[in-house]
């Protein structure tokens, strides 16, 4: 198994976290259990005190085409499969443009935006626990339930790339922060958005040292320089608390926070 030490105050998207040695698994590798596994760490909020880590390399990075049917493996960047379908004029993942992570981020948090999702049109799961069809995995908005570490997906893909509907999600990310993030930090609630709610507590723009509910999207956390997991976790509470009493609603997170737990 091969080692590397990564900086996740670069490598995560909100630009927080310690520098750390995690284990990059390739194939032919057991995964080691002890170990927390992360994608690219666009939906991870990290403690400066963290487990052990782990990340599937390069072998799990791959798009092969086999009729109606794309096999991804799950170290692929989004990206990259946006970009694929985009070249082979391959419908069903435009909701991809500007939503950024690996293909197995995208399964394990059930990815995507309004209507569209990752579960829509995957198939199967090739995990380390064995080969599991979409029926198998209890799933729901943002949400999966994952008997393993999926190495690779199994998608059903359509003909022709709707340029259009690209567009719109393009046009959609234009109004979105552009300061560091790790996205949405909680889930919408039925029939709500936690946005919002978040605003109407008057948080839009709140910061604590580097950290700020964004001005532009008040569920987005941003990170506005050398903003701390401390401050973060400030913020988030802060809201959490808030929405509850001014709506009686408790919001779910939908990033993960990885911090050592013993
Ligand atoms: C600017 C911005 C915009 C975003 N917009 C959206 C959006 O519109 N819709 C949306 O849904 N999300 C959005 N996100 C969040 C993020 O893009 C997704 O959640 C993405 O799918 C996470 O992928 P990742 O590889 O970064 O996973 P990570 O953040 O690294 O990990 C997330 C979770 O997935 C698990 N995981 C990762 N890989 C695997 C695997 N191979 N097997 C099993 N579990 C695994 C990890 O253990 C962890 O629990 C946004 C994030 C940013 C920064």
């Amino acid at each position: 198994m091969k080692k590397r030490r990564i900086d996740l105050s670069k490598f995560s998207s909100i630009k927080i976290g310690p520098v750390t040695d995690l284990i990059v698994l390739e194939k032919g590798d057991k995964p080691p259990c002890e170990h927390t596994l992360i994608g690219c760490a666009s939906n991870i909020l990290f403690a400066p005190d963290l487990p052990a880590l782990m990340m599937l390399g390069k072998d799990f990075d791959y798009i092969q085409k086999r009729g109606g049917e794309l096999i991804v493996g799950a170290a692929t960047p989004t990206g990259k499969l946006l970009s694929f379908c985009k070249r082979h004029d391959l419908g069903g993942f435009e909701y991809l443009t500007g939503l950024p992570g690996t293909v197995g981020g995208m399964v394990a948090m059930n990815a995507g935006i309004g209507s569209y999702e990752t579960f829509d049109n995957l198939i199967e799961i090739v995990t380390d626990k064995g080969v599991f069809a979409k029926r198998k995995i209890p799933h729901d908005y943002r949400f999966a339930k994952l008997p393993g570490i999926v190495f690779e997906a199994v998608f059903k893909v359509e003909s022709g790339f709707d340029t259009t509907l690209a567009a719109s999600f393009s046009a959609m990310r234009k109004k979105q922060p552009k300061e560091p993030s790790a996205g949405s930090i909680f889930k919408n609630p039925p029939g709500d958005y936690a946005g919002r709610l978040i605003e109407a507590t008057g948080l839009k723009g709140f910061r604590a040292g580097d950290m700020a509910w964004s001005g532009l999207h008040a569920n987005f956390l941003v990170n506005l320089g050398n903003g701390t997991f401390k401050d973060a976790l400030a913020l988030i509470e802060k809201a959490h608390s808030r929405v509850i009493d001014h709506f009686g609603i408790e919001l779910e997170l939908e990033i993960k926070i990885i911090k050592n737990e013993g």
